[in-house]
């Protein structure tokens, strides 16, 4: 079966949450089927929505995955969502109020060339009007507007116009910067795939 490439969104703001995202991405490494293609720099970013809240840590990682059968179920990344939410429940992620403190947020923004939508069983519909009514839709739709994203995503693609865009990751990343604001989204540390975590500029 051919590989597709998932980009996939981490956050955290609970704990330790560089131990968090290191972890989380050897979990997502270890996803059966799935190869690690890249890690982003690590960002500290201020919160979003509710500012009074610990900063979170971002990153993005790029993941090569089966791309299951194509068809209206979208089996592929329906399968890598459930994988993520297991990772979090893994991570001790309890359910809390949106945009809320984590310890640890997964989201899938990418796969491949996909635009899907998958709407939650109607029994399945959560009472807070707030969260998702979708189980699943990809490209995230929140991502072209989240310098948290933007910003880690253009590590890895920068040049990428993600299927139903109308621009490249960088160039959304330059739009939202304008509004947001460049210290926002602060690199603390890049990926040493050998080390197999992220190190400060200058050390290793
Ligand atoms: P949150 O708990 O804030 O991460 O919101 C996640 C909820 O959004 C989950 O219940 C998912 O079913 C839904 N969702 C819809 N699209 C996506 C996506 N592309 N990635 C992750 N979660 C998604």
């Amino acid at each position: 079966m051919h590989a597709v490439r998932a980009y996939v969104g981490l956050g955290a703001n609970l704990g330790d949450a560089r131990a968090t995202l290191t972890a989380a991405v050897h979990a997502l490494a270890a996803l059966p089927g799935a190869r690690l293609a890249g890690v982003s720099r690590l960002y500290v970013t201020t919160p979003v929505e509710i500012a009074d809240q610990p900063d979170f840590h971002n990153a993005v990682v790029a993941l090569d995955v089966p791309a299951g059968p194509s068809g209206p179920e979208a089996t592929g990344p329906l399968a890598l969502l459930l994988a993520l939410k297991s990772i979090e429940r893994a991570f001790g992620r309890q359910d809390r109020f949106r945009y809320g403190p984590r310890e640890l947020d997964l989201d899938l923004l990418l796969f491949g060339e996909e635009q899907v939508v998958v709407e939650r069983p109607e029994g399945g519909r959560s009472l807070d009007p707030a969260k998702a009514a979708r189980l699943l839709e990809v490209p995230h739709p929140e991502a072209r507007h989240r310098l948290f994203v933007l910003v880690p995503l253009s590590d890895l693609a920068p040049d990428l116009v993600p299927p139903g865009w109308t621009e490249s990751v960088a160039r959304a990343r330059d739009r939202q910067k304008s509004i947001e604001g460049a210290s926002a989204v602060r690199a603390i540390a890049h990926w040493d795939a050998t080390l197999g975590s992220w190190v400060k500029p200058g050390s290793a």
